[in-house]
Parts: C-alpha cells; sequence; structure tokens
C-alpha cells in the first residue's frame, strides 16, 4: 500500500504487482496543524486497507512519499517547506502506530524515481536519474538497480547541484543550483527580473503563460526556457562523468515545456562531455505521472519492510 503525501493533495493506492488497485485522495490542508493531519491520513489508511481486506487484497504493509529531509532509519521528516509546522515528526511510527501497518518512509522525488525505473520509462536503464521539474527541482537517482539515498541522506539531490558558481539564490540558501533555473519559481524568478524588457508574457500567467508565450515566438521567454535548458544540461554532464548513467527521467509539472528546453540542454550536454558520446545518453519525458511515487512507495515498501 502506498501514501504520496503533497503539500497540496494526499493520494493513497492498494497496490499489487505494479497495479494501482484502488486508489483514495484527500486534501492535505497543512495549515490545520500536524495533528489533524496526521488522524486525517490514518483515517483515510484505514479505510482504504479495510477495503483491500474486504476485497481480499490486505495491505502488507504502507510506503510512504514524503517531500522534504528525511531521516529514513529513523522514520521522521526532518523538515519540509511544503508542510508548515511539520520539524522532526516521526510520522512513519506515528502512522504505524494508527494503523497496525509496518511503515517504510522515503523522499518523495526518490519514489518517484524508482516508480519510473521499475515501471515506466526507466525500464531496462543501466542507470538512471529522474528530475521533477516543479516547484523546486526533485532529483532521483538509480545506479546499478538501486536507489541511492546516501549515508547523510541527501542522495539524489539533483535539484541542489551547483550550476552557476554565484548564480542565483536557491530556497535552500546555496546560490546557482539547478533548481534556481529549472523549477516554476526559478523560471519565474528570472522573468520578474527581467522586467522592463518587452515581451509577451504576463507575470501572473506562471509557467504555462511563459511556455505559450516562448511557443508564440515571444523571444525573452524563449530564452528564459534556453536557461533553465543550459542548466540541466550542465547538471547532466555532471552527473553522467560521475555515475556513468545513460538516461535522465524528466517529470513533473513543468516538463509539458521540457520541448522548450531541450535543444539547449542537448548543445550544452554535447558542449561539457567530452568523455563519453552525448548521444548515448537519453533524455525522455516520465510516462507515469501521478502513479509514480504510488508505484515507487509501494515498491520501496516491499523493499525495505520485505513485504508483498
Ligand atoms: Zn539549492
Amino acid at each position: 500500500m502506498a501514501l504520496d503525501l503533497g503539500g497540496t493533495n494526499v493520494r493513497l493506492a492498494l497496490v499489487r504487482e505494479g497495479h494501482l488497485l484502488h486508489t483514495a485522495r484527500l486534501a492535505t490542508q497543512a495549515q490545520d496543524g500536524p495533528a489533524a493531519l496526521l488522524e486525517r491520513l490514518a483515517a483515510a489508511v484505514n479505510d482504504l486497507a479495510a477495503w483491500g481486506r474486504a476485497e481480499g487484497s490486505p495491505p502488507a504493509g504502507l510506503g510512504v512519499a514524503s517531500p522534504g529531509v528525511i531521516d529514513r532509519g529513523r522514520g521522521v521528516v526532518r523538515v519540509s517547506p511544503n508542510l508548515p509546522g511539520w520539524r522532526d515528526m516521526p510520522l512513519a511510527q506515528e502512522l504505524s502506530q494508527a494503523t497496525s501497518l509496518a511503515v517504510a518512509l522515503e523522499n518523495d522525488a526518490n519514489l518517484y524515481a524508482l516508480g519510473e525505473y521499475l515501471y515506466g520509462a526507466g525500464q531496462g536503464a543501466g542507470g538512471m536519474a529522474c528530475l521533477t521539474l516543479g516547484t523546486g527541482v526533485g532529483g532521483g537517482l538509480i545506479l546499478e538497480g538501486r536507489l541511492v539515498t546516501g549515508a547523510l541522506g541527501s542522495g539524489g539531490e539533483i535539484g541542489h547541484t551547483l550550476v552557476e558558481p554565484d548564480g542565483r539564490a536557491c530556497g535552500c540558501g546555496a546560490l546557482g543550483c539547478l533548481e534556481a533555473y529549472a523549477s516554476a519559481t526559478g523560471l519565474m524568478g528570472m522573468l520578474a527580473e527581467a522586467q522592463g524588457r518587452t515581451s509577451a508574457c504576463q507575470p501572473g500567467g506562471g509557467v504555462e503563460g511563459l511556455a505559450r508565450a516562448a511557443r508564440a515566438g515571444d523571444t525573452l521567454a524563449a530564452e528564459l526556457f534556453a536557461r533553465a535548458g543550459v542548466a540541466l544540461g550542465r547538471a547532466i554532464a555532471n552527473l553522467v562523468a560521475l555515475t556513468g548513467l545513460d538516461l535522465v527521467v524528466i517529470g513533473g509539472g513543468v516538463a509539458p515545456a521540457w520541448p522548450l528546453m531541450e535543444p539547449a540542454c542537448r548543445q550544452e550536454m554535447a558542449a561539457r562531455l567530452c568523455i563519453v558520446d552525448p548521444g548515448a545518453v537519453r533524455v525522455v519525458p516520465a510516462q507515469m505521472g501521478e502513479q509514480a511515487p504510488l508505484l515507487g512507495a509501494a515498491a520501496w515498501a516491499r523493499q525495505r519492510l520485505a513485504v508483498d
């Protein structure tokens, strides 16, 4: 069984062999406070578990995809920008006590990557990185068939790798991270900084509006997507040199604008990657959408808890 805890929506699914048997959704409403949200999460898990038992598919464990910095050993969400008031939240323990299920907790971008690797665009890849371009840039890395989590817990945080020394400020506190260019926040920030330049871009139109303007031939909008593409190309070139991976999967809410970033990304990869053939690295859109973190969470629970 899987739970994807988003800043806006929570999605749950009973999963069997890579298929979602039954799903549920509720509004996160994090503003009501951690205690109220925990109670609603537990109630939703118990409802779905009861459905599964009645249908002859009782859940054996629960995989939880959470945004933020995770202490997976202790099952704790240390801090999450999308969940106000959540600090050192023992989510695995709380949910386990309230539902009597064993719980495995992991970062949502990592589980998105695992879902794509096992069931989507990543199937058969030798090594894979997954980038979820949304409000921020989530990252997940799978090498030799294993999700890279890392001794410090920061495994796969590709969004916070350096692409521009002393560049734009990132939400993490550093300068020049990939996230500061290739996320909705980064693109909108660059648009605000370019104000005064002649452009058809509407400041309130979000990334979709910016993409429409770029497709209609707006020079500034096209330039901003090209900057995001260059940033992606640098990050991917570094990843390929470091890990030897041969596949990058692009997902998330900003992914529909990927074709606007792809030419600059490819050009930058070709300029930066001299030790291997840049053409051997595939960069493709994600296939599983919202299902990816749920499928990844269920698979993670199986791996970590050794349950079906
Ligand atoms: Zn950062």
